[in-house]
């Protein structure tokens, strides 16, 4: 089961994630049928958003992630609540660079009016690098990530996850340091998924590897892909659009067909159901 674990390490002055995300990964490219650059991208961006998502103080707050390719090939978007109920898709085949694109970060976290909006210039194609990019940048939060999503010959994915740490305001030097090192150890058994034999629950790389620095409570959160979307929603949406107009589609097309992108499905309404709306 995925899940994402964070506690307190090297004093208390370090927050550590560890996270797992096989399943969810596998729902995306499961309900998309993503190419392989989309699916790794879109499995990479679903963890960073359940990572960001995790963060949340408030049951009322949100999160979105977009990345977008300059050349146009490819964009991602990711969307999650404080629940970890997670949503994305990918447009386009990603086949393309992500470098120069742009990353933006949409977070509501449910206290203020408006949203905190984010965005970083996208340096390298590697999802960890574009998360402690984004972190430096446009959050000012010293960051270090290694997240990745591994996938087997027949697109299924064997292992998504990895170690997201972030130092608290006033970390001491040796707080850094010793968070640095147990860092790089971890990195140091080279990709994580070389050793996703052993290393393919949270709990094991949280024993394994991080167990002595911990300080802190561990809390388990449990990220899962589900979309908020409802027929009651949607007859929202379409009631905005008025009566006529929508009668008006129905006699040209037969129907309405209103495409939720996030799970793919679709809302299929005939003359008798518009009637119905109003
Ligand atoms: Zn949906």
């Amino acid at each position: 089961m995925d899940k994402i674990l964070r506690t307190l390490i090297c004093d208390g002055q370090v927050s550590l994630a560890v996270l797992e995300t096989t399943e969810l990964v596998n729902r995306a490219v499961e309900i998309h049928k993503t190419t392989p650059a989309a699916s790794a991208l879109l499995g990479g961006l679903l963890t960073c958003g359940a990572y960001i998502a995790s963060s949340l103080k408030s049951t009322r707050g949100s999160v979105s992630l977009t990345v977008k390719a300059k050349d146009g090939d490819g964009a991602v978007s990711v969307s999650a609540d404080a629940d970890l109920h997670m949503r994305g898709y990918a447009d386009g085949t990603c086949s393309h660079t992500l470098k120069c694109g742009a990353l933006t970060v949409v977070r509501e976290d449910g206290f203020s009016t408006r949203p905190f909006v984010g965005t970083c210039e996208i340096l390298s194609d590697d999802i960890s690098e574009i998360l402690e990019t984004y972190f430096g940048q446009s959050e000012q939060i010293p960051t270090a990530v290694a997240l990745s999503t591994e996938f087997d010959n027949d697109g299924k994915c064997v292992w998504s996850g990895g170690v997201v740490m972030q130092l608290l305001p006033g970390a001491s030097e040796n707080s850094i340091w010793e968070a640095t090192n147990v860092f790089d150890q971890f990195k140091d058994r080279d990709s994580i998924a070389g050793r996703h034999k052993v290393l393919t629950d949270a709990k094991v790389i949280l024993e394994d590897v991080f167990r002595p620095y911990v300080s802190g409570e561990v809390s388990t959160l449990f990220p899962e892909y589900k979309c908020n979307c409802s027929e009651e929603k949607i007859r929202d949406v379409l009631a905005s659009v008025g009566k006529a107009e929508l009668l008006k589609i129905c006699d040209e097309l037969g129907e309405v067909k209103v495409h939720c992108h996030y799970c793919n499905k679709d809302y299929i309404y005939g003359r008798k159901r518009i009637e119905e709306i109003f």
